[in-house]
């Protein structure tokens, strides 16, 4: 049985921006092309634990770039799978990652998405796709947190557990 998709955004989730210069969130900074990125110090930890229930994705503007970096920087397995945008293909009222996502990810694929800038297209979409989708929007100050990794995992128990029991149902005799 196919485990739901975790698609994660980079800047925002885990790359920190936006926060009190005096106060810092706890972190690393690593450069990428000559850019400063704080690198959120739970990050790593928390996407360890959600890849017991989910396959992770990268769903960033980095796009492949951020296998170059983030698996080593986050001690986490990689490279992952990306989801590609195409830069031509950008339809003024569509959120600029959707087409891409749709491309990567079937119809039938239970996913969730976690990003800091979901917006009300995000949700209408999250509502038409065919199979269960959560959205997880992020402070990007803060990042991914405990409290949304625990979110998460609950959603994918649930629906493991649902799919499962659906599947005993349907079976024959
Ligand atoms: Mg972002």
């Amino acid at each position: 049985m196919d485990r739901p998709l975790l698609l994660i955004d980079v800047d925002g989730v885990i790359s920190l921006f936006g926060f009190d210069p005096a106060h810092p969130p706890a972190g690393r900074f690593l450069l990428v092309d000559g850019i400063a990125h704080l690198i959120s110090a739970t990050a790593g930890e928390h996407l360890r634990l959600l890849a017991d229930e989910f396959d992770l994705a990268w769903c960033t503007g980095w796009e492949e770039k951020a296998n170059d970096y983030l698996p080593l920087a986050l001690d986490i397995p990689g490279p992952l799978p990306h989801v590609t945008f195409d830069p031509c293909e950008r339809p003024a009222n569509a959120h600029w990652k959707l087409g891409g996502i749709d491309a990567h990810a079937d119809q039938a694929r239970a996913l969730a998405w976690v990003d800091d800038a979901h917006d009300e297209r995000c949700t209408a979409w999250a509502a038409a796709r065919a199979a269960p989708t959560l959205l997880v929007g992020t402070d990007p100050a803060v990042g991914l947190t405990e409290k949304h990794v625990e979110r998460l995992l609950a959603w994918a128990r649930e629906y493991v557990g649902l799919s499962l029991s659906a599947r005993r149902v349907g079976r024959p005799a």
